[in-house]
């Protein structure tokens, strides 16, 4: 049949409705895509599309608005940008003169009445919310309109006179049964495009215009796909589909293929902005299903929204979240005693129209905590308090408790209730990244966990969870790295030059959150580019020992591991408080381990109760598995008796190096030169620097030693270590003779020089000492470093662990292990 230039079609064939989101009809390019997709469905079948205003034009009239009640004038430039908007769409989109000379028309009338309106909140100072929702209703039929013009054939409806409110506990509330009667008659013959203003309604006694809630374009469309029996809801958006979080938070959320309505309405109800929450129930009960696409690419599969789902056994879909919570505890001493407690709490609430999203009841009975948001608090805590009044007067209950600014997140998945575990693995998690769970919830149906937590910890809580419940398709280690010297450059460079290894057959991303130099620091939460890190530092912030640590801290972020490549006293003093706030800390840096023995237990203390790490295997031995290897025998149960060992690869380069031709200042300037040094020589010389190995090492083994306990023999004279780092360089060549003389006497000996370190049962001391060619320690090459364990296992032939034990190349290899060991947790 053909009538009035549209083509009718039958009720009964199969159809569709199409809502696309202000995203969607936002901008030329966003509604051009709408115009391709809706003329290649409505091929198929006729379609109903419903649409949103331009996207953020609702918050804009609602801002308008508030100006023109402040008696703001400039609510007038405000309105003129939005009018400015719209032209520019129309100019751009709308070719054809004579329909785009009505459009126009239609739109300026639109106009003219909203200009009228906005005048008269200005003039009279009012805004009522008659008035607001005339103004918001605004929207939706300006964008219509354009859409309608845009699609050749389209025919406009005004849904408000077939979507029909009714006021209820003083809100808008949908009246179905009316809303399905009309949609059926308006639609009895159906057009091939039908193009409907989402959102807008017009209440049943009084005709005045009113709407379905923010974001209830989502909803007008369920309404009239379920009252026609649609054979498909579409939900055209911004993004690829239902995600398993909100992608604008987690970065590594993902679409997710299929979810039961049950999943869909748990997720949405506790924030998954994609879906207005009330849009699901009326297609579910008519078992039509949804499907969530995305305006900006087309050809992506979206995800599908139904009753049954198939071959998917991820106990968890999907987690979200609402931010302004606030938890009201009902509590008292002898509350068990007082009749019907709950039936009162919500029947109260409800009467009010304060929608509770979350109950969480001890079962001693004494306590209900119950969610609901911060705007509804503070009447919420009135309601209650004049709902217990008697109960509170006499004792038996205490006056209403709210804990305001929190979060509630919710994790969903109906194959939970399959899966043991669950809960204890979530606040495990939780627990060990230093979130602290307020209160928590779950149904008896199981397909929902919910809890509340700080704001502040919301971004981090998401995170951590979407990666340990391996949600994300990669596991994400976040690293701050300090230091960009010879091993800290060298990480960066392993990090980067491994990024896609990793990625690709670990599932592990390495993500560089921070990085800082003693005066600079750069920070990205998203990952810092490690081709122009360098670059990035030159053009940031200075940053100290005080602003590196308060980022780190203050960016909160989850499976977060500072990495130390300095030699500083001052960034090694920050471990504790980092370890305190659930931060691993992998130190290259021996500082710290060799620190106050006191002060080393408690920070691996802390780093247990916080179920974080202190790794520190390149503290001695550079890359050589020695700690890890002593760390395996004790807890195996064996006993370490005895270390010997040569840890200074600088001292051993030294020696092996000294000969006729080159004297000793000289082999001191190419241990530096080469990168076997510490940055500063003089820390080697001294012995500090195998003092302080050797004092890790007999930690390790289980001995309790201070620096000082450490005996030491040492061949440079004290003198050489106070003043500058020039002066000892100027002054070095005057010991090179007396060592010429020594060393032309031990090749005699056919002996060579060791500086070795010795713990015998928890005695310890480094000295200088000539070895012969039947000792271990003689054919020690370069800058190797080897250890002797002697252990109750290893008596008679100690272990032998032997190698490079210095440079920035195997330094940075150990760090990396050590990474990579915490990845693996
Ligand atoms: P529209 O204007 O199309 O109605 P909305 O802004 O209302 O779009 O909803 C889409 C937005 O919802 C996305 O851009 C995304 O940021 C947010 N969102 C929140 N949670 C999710 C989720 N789980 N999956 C997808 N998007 C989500
Ligand atoms: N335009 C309305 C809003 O922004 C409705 C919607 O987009 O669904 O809330
Ligand atoms: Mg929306």
């Amino acid at each position: 049949m053909f009538w009035g230039g549209f083509y009718i079609i039958n009720i009964d064939r199969k159809m569709k409705v199409l809502k696309f989101g202000g995203t969607s009809v936002g901008s030329v390019k966003s509604i051009l895509s709408l115009k391709r997709i809706v003329e290649k469905e409505a091929k198929r079948q006729p379609i109903i599309v419903v649409v949103s205003a331009l996207g953020g034009i609702t918050d804009k009239l609602i801002s308008t608005g508030q100006l023109a009640l402040q008696g703001d004038n400039t609510w007038k430039d405000e309105f003129s940008t939005m009018v400015d908007r719209h032209h520019k769409m129309i100019d751009t989109i709308i070719t054809e003169p004579k329909s785009r000379e009505d459009l126009f028309n239609a739109v300026d009338s639109l106009f003219e009445q909203l200009k009228s309106i906005y005048y008269g909140v200005f003039l009279i100072h009012d805004l009522s919310e008659k008035t607001q929702d005339t103004i918001v209703s605004y929207g939706e039929r300006l964008s219509s309109k354009i859409v309608a013009t845009l699609i050749k054939g389209a025919k406009w409806f005004d849904s408000r006179d077939f979507i029909k409110t009714e006021r209820k506990h003083g809100k808008h509330t949908l009246d179905s049964e009316l809303t399905n009667k009309f949609v059926k008659e308006i639609f009895v013959d159906l057009p091939r495009i039908s193009l409907v203003p989402g959102f807008i309604s017009r209440d049943k006694n009084t005709s005045e215009t009113t709407n379905l809630g923010r974001g209830g374009s989502d909803y007008t469309a369920a309404i009239i796909a379920a009252a026609l029996d649609a054979e498909m809801l579409e939900i055209w958006t911004d993004v690829d589909g239902f995600m398993t979080a909100d992608p604008k938070v987690i970065k590594t959320a993902y679409t997710i293929n299929e979810l039961s309505y049950i999943e869909a309405m748990e997720l949405c109800n506790f924030g998954a902005k994609v879906i207005y929450p009330p849009t699901i129930y009326p297609v579910c009960i008519k078992n039509i299903p949804i499907r969530v696409k995305n305006t900006f690419n087309s050809n992506s599969r979206g995800t599908i929204i139904k009753s049954r789902i198939t071959n998917d056994r991820k106990p968890i879909k999907g987690i979200s979240s609402i931010k302004g919570t606030t938890l009201i505890t009902v509590t008292g001493l002898s509350m068990v005693g007082v009749i019907g407690v709950n039936r009162r709490i919500f029947t109260a609430l409800a009467e009010r129209g304060i929608s509770v999203f979350m109950v969480s009841q001890a079962s001693s009975e004494n306590s209900t905590s119950i969610g609901v948001r911060d705007i509804d608090a503070q009447q919420a805590v009135d309601v209650l308090n004049r709902e217990f009044a008697k109960e509170i007067e006499m004792g038996a209950m205490f006056p209403m408790h709210a804990e305001s600014n929190l979060a509630t997140i919710a994790i969903v998945g109906e194959n939970m209730k399959h899966t043991p575990g669950i809960a204890g693995k979530l606040f495990g998690v939780l627990g060990r990244s230093g979130i602290s769970v307020i209160a928590c919830a779950q149904g008896a149906s199981e397909t929902n966990i919910s809890f509340v937590v700080d704001n502040m910890s919301l971004r981090k809580s998401l995170n951590v969870i979407h990666d340990s419940f391996f949600l994300s398709e990669y596991k994400v280690l976040n690293l701050f790295i300090c230091g960009v010297g010879t091993v800290g450059g060298k990480l960066l460079e392993q990090i980067r030059s491994q990024y896609e290894e990793l990625k690709e057959h670990s599932r592990l991303k390495l993500n560089v959150v921070g990085i800082a130099t003693s005066r600079n620091a750069v920070f990205n939460r998203d990952g810092i580019s490690l081709d122009t890190y360098l670059d990035d530092l030159k053009n940031s912030e200075p940053s100290n020992v005080t602003s590196l640590r308060d980022n780190v801290v203050g960016m909160n972020i989850f499976n977060s591991v500072f990495v130390d490549c300095t030699a500083s006293k001052e960034i090694a003093s920050l471990y504790q408080t980092l370890v305190e706030n659930n931060i691993s800390v992998v130190a290259a840096n021996k500082i710290a381990a060799s620190s106050q023995y006191s002060d080393y237990i408690k920070l691996k203390q802390t780093a247990l109760a916080r179920g974080v790490k202190f790794r520190y295997e390149t503290n001695v031995g550079a890359g050589l598995p020695i700690i890890g290897t002593i760390n395996d025998l004790r807890n195996s149960g064996d006993k370490i008796l005895k270390i010997e060992a040569v840890l200074s690869g600088t001292l051993n380069f030294i020696f092996n190096e000294i000969a006729a031709d080159v004297p000793f200042s000289e082999t001191v300037k190419r241990a530096k030169e080469q990168g076997y040094s510490e940055p500063d020589p003089r820390i080697d010389l001294s012995g500090t620097d195998v003092i302080r190995k050797l004092v890790i090492l007999a930690r390790e083994a289980g001995y309790k030693v201070e620096q000082e306990d450490v005996e030491k023999h040492l061949f440079v004279p004290d003198d050489f270590f106070r003043g500058t780092v020039e002066d000892f360089w100027k002054k070095l060549p005057i010991l090179d003779e007396e060592f010429e003389k020594k060393r032309k006497l031990l090749e005699e000996q056919k002996k060579h020089w060791r500086f070795v370190a010795t713990m015998d049962h928890g005695k310890t001391n480094v000295a200088l000492q000539t070895v012969d060619s039947t000792h271990p320690f003689y054919n020690l090459e370069g800058s190797n470093n080897i250890v002797l364990l002697t252990t109750e296992r290893y008596k008679e032939y100690p272990m032998q662990i032997q190698g490079y034990g210095a440079g920035a190349s195997v330094t940075a290899a150990g760090v990396f292990a050590n990474i990579m060991s915490i990845a693996n947790i």
